[in-house]
């Protein structure tokens, strides 16, 4: 039987902090979606993780499915990643030099993986994707890129072109501050739309470097493709010379070890990874063949580097993450438990005939207020239905359930959720779903 609204949780050391914050920093935050500007109150101030538990700065507890925005696969403060990361600090924090941690990440991912045969490590996942550009515009000798509408592939000039959530959720699509010249260069059009691909190879034949897309676009709702239009792509991109390049910083280790490439059965010609292999701290990369990857200096011209590249203690913990991920059954497990946990909550809003749908891969959902059965292009998500997403997250996060606080995010789940939080979570979902409609 539902209450209706609860309470709302106490914000005030929050609101305190959140007060000192703006006098620091643009909107009070070092990245925009942190903000809450599209859902209920302050910005929660986190003060501590565990498993699948966090806990603000008012001691309130959720059970989160942010997890980070993705890369706490494992849930928070695994014992395996600190021990791992305690044992590796002990000697030092950087040296800016090589150090066998790089090795055994890289042996992890490479020996693993049958999409890259060399790699290089970035600190972000932005600084991997503009690489991956740079590397497929010196490789190729050409300028422009493809990207998809509502595809993020971080925060670089060219890629900052009706990128996603970051920016929809700020009713823009592209940001302030690229130049013309360099947005001259990237060519958007819809997912799934083999048409408007065709076009754009027709157009500009022989110009096109690359085409990026996010493995499983999920930055924008989760927006599923038909595996043949993947299929389509690879092949479109081998005909015209171009390079595909799947940006998997979210979808890498979360769909499977080897992401989307491996979910639709596609080879990329570069791939990006990111979030998961740094089990919670700063890294990134890109990898490819071995021949395209000699093209990065030293080997070759294209100038990639970085300070904390390769950085040991986000090694460290990235080894102790991809070990886990390893052994076998380990996505079957956290694959069936979150497949499990959205049938339900699909059923019991089917059953109430909610204009709701849970959109899923692997342990990646989407909660989307529509009655539409597909939403495969950014233009398929009407924008009113935000609104109800608002009153969602309120009556969640009153409920000790934690969602990224914008309705075009993701939720994840990880191994640390088990069937208790699970059903703790249904149980929230079901009463916020009967106050929303
Ligand atoms: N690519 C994708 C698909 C992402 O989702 C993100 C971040 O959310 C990025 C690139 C950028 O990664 P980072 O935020 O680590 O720079």
């Amino acid at each position: 039987v539902n209450t209706g609204s609860k309470p709302d949780i106490s914000r005030v050391k929050s609101a305190e902090l959140y007060e000192k914050s703006k006098t620091y920093f643009p909107g009070g935050v070092n990245s925009p979606v942190r903000a809450f500007k599209s859902v209920y109150g302050t910005p929660l101030f986190i003060e501590k993780g565990d498993g699948c538990y966090i806990w603000d700065a008012d001691g309130n507890q959720f059970i989160d499915f942010c997890g980070s925005w993705g890369p706490l696969i494992l849930g928070h403060n695994n014992p395996k990643i600190r021990e791992k990361v305690t044992e590796v600090m002990q000697n030092g924090m950087s040296f800016g030099a090589p150090t066998a941690l790089e090795n055994e990440l890289a042996e992890l991912i490479i020996k693993n993986n049958r999409f890259v045969e060399k790699i290089r490590f970035t600190s972000s996942g932005t600084e991997a994707v503009m690489s991956a550009i740079r590397l497929a515009r010196g490789f190729t000798g050409r300028d422009k890129i493809l990207k998809f509408e509502g595809c993020y592939h971080g925060h670089s000039d060219s890629l900052l072109v009706k990128a996603g959530s970051g920016l929809v959720t700020f009713g823009e699509t592209s940001s302030a501050g690229v130049p013309k010249s360099f947005a001259e260069e990237t060519i958007v059009i819809p997912l799934n739309d083999t048409t408007a691909i065709e076009q754009a190879f027709a157009q500009f034949k022989d110009q096109i470097a690359a085409v990026i897309i996010e493995g499983i676009p999920a930055n924008n709702g989760l927006i599923m493709q038909d595996e043949e239009y993947i299929h389509f792509l690879s092949k479109i991109c081998k005909d015209n010379g171009s390079l595909l390049i799947f940006d998997e910083v979210i979808t890498g280790f979360r769909v499977g070890f080897e992401g989307a490439a491996a979910y639709y059965g596609v080879k990329p010609d570069i791939v990006t990874y990111g979030k998961i292999i740094g089990g919670g701290l700063p890294v990134g990369m890109y990898g490819a063949s071995a021949e395209i990857m000699g093209h990065i200096s030293p080997d070759g011209g294209v100038y990639q580097a970085g300070t904390l590249s390769g950085n040991p203690v986000a090694m460290a913990a990235g080894i102790a993450t991809l070990t886990e991920l390893n052994k076998s059954g380990f996505y079957k497990d956290l694959n069936n438990k979150t497949q499990e946990f959205v049938a339900s909550i699909q059923r019991f809003a089917a059953a109430r005939s909610y204009k709701f749908k849970v959109f899923t891969v692997g342990s990646i959902f989407w909660f989307a207020f529509t009655e539409k059965d597909k939403i495969q292009s950014a233009d398929d998500i009407d924008a009113s239905s935000m609104d109800k997403f608002k009153i969602m997250h309120r009556e969640l996060l009153n409920r000790g359930i934690y969602l990224g606080p914008s309705g075009y995010e993701v939720g994840f789940v990880s191994s640390a959720h088990t069937k208790i939080e699970l059903e703790k979570a249904k149980r929230a979902i079901f009463e916020a779903l009967d106050l929303v409609f």
